[in-house]
């Protein structure tokens, strides 16, 4: 989100002092530049030099000012003047041999080197007088000009007090700046919350679509805001709090922000990070802190973005850290119970981890109201592609329908990003449009991950060849498993190859017979380069990884294993060193090697029953990984001749047992 006046006051500030930064700057370079030392033009020599050169006749003109005597030479002099090398005595009548002149660097004491000078300066002696000067400049015939004395107080202030008024106020100003930086520093505490005005155009609900359930709840939040009197002359009740719950990129912060935009409210915004710094107390601070601004302007809106990064339950965890979270959680859960019933606040928060917030979060008078934002059906995800291809020169082939078909499982962010990459898609295609097929690529690319340009010799494609080929055709023939979409030898994202399935609708539960078919398509890979190649490679790692997760998690959290109807990690997503680093483990160590022999037994149980389908199959095997090598993709269409039509799962039949 952004807006003009995000901007605090104080980062408004450094553009004035920028102009006046500028202004001292070149005010100090005129105050050393006119304080750089300058050679003389004037030699200053000794009253009584003066008099000898006046007396010698080499003084053509002198200017009286006060006890200043300026005047030129008739013939240049050099000065200082040289002192005679083999101690000879000064000629007599001179004047003794001058001190040396004045450095040109006061207090820098290199001693000025003699040159010829035509001018010279000296100063009168005006206490003691001489009444034989005018008499001898006469007889010399030198110019006289005299002249009113410089106003001495002026030149004073001018040379002496104005750099040291310069300098007073230069430290004047870099102290003002150094308080309000430090300001800046005690400023920890207070909230770094964005404002946002509603009469700004914005998000609005016709920008989020799938969300149906949300929108009509948080509909109902504008509602009240809008006519707060509607509701409280029948007495009813908002909630204090809203939490947004769902995976990720489903549309969370987007409906906080289309709250924003149609509430007509001011609307204060910061994510759950912003709270915790390293710095002990601030968070706690800064919710007190938001927590006054936003009601001094009720009614408004707070939206907590990523909730769970200070709403954690209390005691997970180690450290400070954990201290400073538990504090500031603490210190929201204060500040939510501390409005009066008049006040319209409301908070909003969202968050995809709903399962590790602190339980008091959740209570009523708090969060109550929970607004699960899930990911968009067929219906949903149409609605979302229209909304982000709207501004998309979109030709006339392309039929939204079907591309919200063959997303399942894909998130309004993911579909906004599909709807981008189409268009990156056509561009580099150098199309005018965005054809269907560039949806299809870019669906792939968002599904897959970008194509890969990897060489890699005969036997190596051959072996992936193959070990895409058992996924594929298991998955064909399990006709529990998700169809298969596509089947590719391409390199894409951080896989040699690809098998993508698709399931046909959204499944909201697993049925065991779904999760075995699951297992089989995964070790189907691996089982192909057993029976083929006689040898088995790397590749298979993440499938390994996944099918032991999955299997192990249908023994210990969802009693399909042999241990009978009983979960063994009720909480396996604790945050890291968390629960179960303080508690241990809910059952004894005999247990736990039951339940790795359990895990064992199933993943051996899919392993033979995959090996004895794909040998039944290898005619399939070997037909789809010859397609595989020629043609790099197989399609649908493609599969269906290669290994004949695809078995349909069974309907269910309710199986009734007698006591
Ligand atoms: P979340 O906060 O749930 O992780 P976001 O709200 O940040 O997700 O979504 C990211 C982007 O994805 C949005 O800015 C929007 O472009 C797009 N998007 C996500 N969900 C939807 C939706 N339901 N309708 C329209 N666009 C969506
Ligand atoms: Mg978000
Ligand atoms: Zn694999």
């Amino acid at each position: 989100m952004q807006g003009e006046n995000d901007r605090t006051e104080e980062e408004r500030r450094p553009n004035a002092g920028r102009g006046w930064g500028l202004l001292w700057l070149v005010f100090m370079i005129w105050l050393v530049f006119s304080m750089w030392p300058r050679p003389r033009e004037a030699a200053e020599v000794p009253y009584s030099t003066f008099l000898t050169q006046v007396r010698e006749g080499n003084v053509e003109s002198v200017r009286i000012a006060g006890s200043e005597i300026t005047g030129t030479f008739e013939q240049a002099v050099t000065w200082p003047q040289p002192t005679p090398a083999n101690g000879e005595a000064t000629p007599p009548g001179n004047a003794p041999a001058p001190a040396p002149a004045p450095s040109p660097f006061p207090g820098m004491g290199a001693p000025e080197t003699p040159r010829p000078y035509q001018r010279f300066e000296t100063t009168f002696p005006e206490v003691v007088g001489d009444e034989a000067l005018l008499p001898l400049l006469r007889e010399q015939d030198v110019t006289v000009e005299v002249a009113q004395p410089a106003s001495p107080w002026l030149a004073m202030l001018l040379a002496n007090a104005l750099p040291l008024l310069l300098l007073v106020l230069f430290f004047v100003w870099m102290g003002r700046n150094a308080s309000r930086a430090q300001s800046g520093i005690f400023d920890f505490g207070r909230t770094r919350a964005r404002r946002y005005d509603a009469d700004r155009p914005t998000v609005t609900f016709a920008d989020v679509a799938g969300v149906e359930e949300a929108k009509t709840e948080l509909q109902q939040v504008v509602d009240f805001l809008r006519e707060p009197k509607k509701y409280r002359d029948l007495g009813a009740r908002i909630p204090r709090g809203v939490l947004l719950s769902g995976p990720p990129g489903t549309g969370k912060t987007l409906l906080a922000r289309a709250v924003a935009g149609e509430a007509g409210v001011p609307f204060f915004s910061l994510s759950g990070s912003e709270f915790v710094e390293m710095l002990v107390g601030v968070g706690a601070s800064r919710v007190r802190d938001l927590f006054e601004r936003a009601k001094k302007e009720a009614p408004v809106i707070i939206f907590i973005d990523e909730l769970d990064a200070v709403g954690r339950r209390r005691g997970a965890g180690l450290g400070t850290v954990n201290d400073e979270r538990e504090q500031t959680l603490n210190q929201l859960l204060a500040a939510m119970d501390g409005f009066e019933p008049h006040q319209e606040v409301i908070v909003l928060a969202a968050t995809n981890r709903p399962d590790v917030l602190d339980p008091a979060l959740l209570r009523p008078g708090r969060f109550d109201r929970q607004v699960e934002v899930g990911l968009p059906d067929r219906k949903g995800r149409e609605a979302i592609l229209r909304i982000h291809s709207r501004k998309l020169p979109i030709a006339d082939d392309v039929r939204i329908e079907e591309v919200a078909n063959g997303t399942t499982g894909f998130s309004g962010a993911q579909l906004a990003n599909l709807c981008n990459e189409a268009a990156l898609v056509a561009a580099l295609r150098n199309q005018r449009m965005i054809a269907m097929e560039d949806f299809e690529e870019a669906r792939d690319k968002v599904m897959m991950g970008g194509k890969r340009a990897l060489v890699m010799d005969k036997y190596q494609r051959r072996i992936v060849a193959y070990h895409e080929a058992g996924h594929a055709v298991v998955a064909w023939l399990t006709p529990q498993a998700d169809p298969v979409h596509k089947v590719t030898v391409v390199p894409r994202g951080r896989a040699l190859g690809v098998t993508a399935q698709l399931p046909e609708e959204e499944r909201y539960n697993f049925s065991r017979e779904y999760l075995l078919a699951r297992l089989s398509v995964l070790i189907g890979g691996r089982v192909a380069e057993e029976l083929v190649c006689g040898d088995i490679t790397t590749g298979a790692e993440n499938d390994l990884v996944e099918a032991t997760r999955l299997t192990r998690r249908m023994v210990t959290r969802w009693g399909m294993g042999s241990l009978g109807f009983v979960a063994f990690e009720t909480d396996d997503e604790q945050p890291f060193l968390g629960y179960s680093f303080a508690h241990g483990k809910d059952y004894a160590d005999a247990t736990a090697a039951r339940i790795d022999q359990d895990v064992q037994r199933l993943l051996e149980e899919r392993h033979e029953y995959v090996r004895r389908l794909l040998t039944d199959n290898q005619d399939g095997l070997e037909r789809l990984t010859e397609a595989l090598l020629e043609q790099e993709t197989v399609g649908q269409e493609a599969l269906e001749e290669i290994l004949g039509p695809r078995r349909q799962p069974q309907e269910i039949t309710v199986v009734r047992r007698a006591a």
